[in-house]
């Protein structure tokens, strides 16, 4: 493993920032402070380096070719597989597709397994904070195969209304989907509960772990989940690469998502016959680069370590909390009591677009809007919330920043 920062229980915070090429710019000619990490995280310079080395020294198709470079790109891209497998614990790397993304990977699962199990009357199980991308798949496959959404509350805390969980799931839904942690409210769901109870009634369970995999240790075989989706971009990694894990038993009898080069083992005019696990859902030639230096960024989060990053974004919600809480007509929506860094917040009297606005002329990039969960912002009765979302290389000074930034906002808009 490729490790530049040596830490043991505590990092060196300057030495991370200095990982991160882009944290030196200036934004409206103050100093850049990235607090938007839910959307998208910063990438420290080994990722950048990993796709240059792969363009510059041995591109090459993979799987098929006997030639060095080829030999070379396979090996790089099933490194990244093993990574990505030990990084959530899974079993074999034969449960490890690569994707898109998050998005991509539950389009895999309802698309596949969804079209082969789900039909007239049976039942989705979902929750109320989900994202869109966790949503709509479930509403374009009920849509064509007659199935029916339920839908699980959720507490004016932010957290889900487990009591209704334990209802609903009493009507036996084929599938439960939720997420690991919301990324409107930074809630993170007690996702092995919820799965040993939709087992014991009969569901498979599929977790969109885009917001949890970077800061949580996760562990998909303790956990017990069948499916996994997750995205690189918001783990350090680049974009346009994912994993969707899923148990092997469920992967074998799924039917193939893309057909395509790759994903056969023999094909006729007369009948083709499908790949071994994982390669019957990476039809055509995939996101080499990218899937390797997907696996840098999992290098520099293990070099971390990952207890060491919740500890310090745990640190920094603390403050950013603490110090948000005594802005006047300010409020903070999702305060659950297991939560990640992220503090969602409105405040009277002033549209979150024009927080948004003055933030960046302070050189401060959060989020504002609805963040792609809107039947979660309707449930909280708002048009959308201002978010600052942190990682890894955020400062306790860079808070100072916003919040400052935000107390000047107040003064110009009220
Ligand atoms: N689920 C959640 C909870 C997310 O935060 C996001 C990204 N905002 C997604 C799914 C979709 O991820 P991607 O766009 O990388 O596919």
């Amino acid at each position: 493993m490729s490790s530049s920062v040596a830490i043991e229980n505590a990092f060196d915070i300057g030495q991370v920032r200095n990982l991160f090429p882009v944290l030196k710019r200036e934004v409206k000619g103050k100093p850049l402070v990235y607090l938007d990490n839910a959307a998208t995280t910063q990438k420290p310079q080994m990722v950048i380096d990993g796709l240059v080395a792969y363009y510059s020294g041995y591109n090459a198709n993979i799987h098929r070719g006997i030639h060095t470079l080829a030999e070379e790109a396979t090996a790089a891209y099933e490194q990244a597989r093993h990574k990505a497998a030990k990084f959530i614990h899974a079993e074999s790397t034969d449960e490890v597709i690569f994707t898109r993304g998050t998005t991509e990977g539950i389009n895999l699962v309802a698309s596949t397994w969804g079209r082969r199990n789900i039909s007239n009357g049976d039942i989705v199980l979902i929750s109320g904070m989900e994202h869109h991308s966790n949503i709509v798949p479930w509403q374009i496959l009920i849509e064509e195969k007659g199935g029916v959404l339920e839908v699980i509350p959720v507490l004016d805390s932010g957290e889900l209304d487990m009591d209704a969980f334990r209802r609903l799931i009493q009507h036996n839904p084929k599938l439960v989907a939720i997420n690991h942690a919301s990324n409107a409210l930074g809630t993170v769901n007690p996702v092995k509960e919820i799965t040993s109870i939709s087992h014991d009634a009969g569901a498979v369970v599929l977790i969109d772990g885009a917001q949890s995999v970077a800061h949580l240790e996760i562990d998909v075989q303790a956990l017990d989940v069948d499916f996994y989706s997750f995205s690189s971009h918001k783990m350090y990694g680049p974009t346009g690469v994912g994993v969707l894990y899923g148990k092997r038993n469920l992967l074998e009898a799924m039917p193939p998502y893309q057909g395509g080069g790759e994903m056969i083992k023999e094909v006729s005019f007369a009948k083709t016959t499908y790949n071994e696990l994982p390669y019957k859902y990476e039809a055509g030639t995939p996101n080499i680069a990218d899937v390797i230096s997907f696996g840098l960024a999992i290098d520099f989060i293990n070099s971390l370590g990952k207890r060491n990053i919740y500890a310090h974004e745990k640190s920094l919600l603390e403050y950013g909390t603490s110090l948000l809480k005594e802005i006047d007509g300010l409020q903070i929506i999702g305060e659950a009591q297991e939560k990640l860094g992220v503090i969602s917040f409105i405040i009277e009297g002033i549209h979150p677009q024009d927080i948004g606005i003055l933030l960046d002329n302070a050189g401060v990039a959060i989020r504002t809007g609805h963040h792609c969960t809107q039947p979660l912002m309707e449930r909280f009765k708002i048009p959308g919330t201002s978010r600052a979302s942190f990682a890894v290389y955020n400062t306790m000074g860079e808070i100072d920043v916003l919040v400052q930034g935000i107390k000047k906002a107040v003064k110009l808009l009220i």
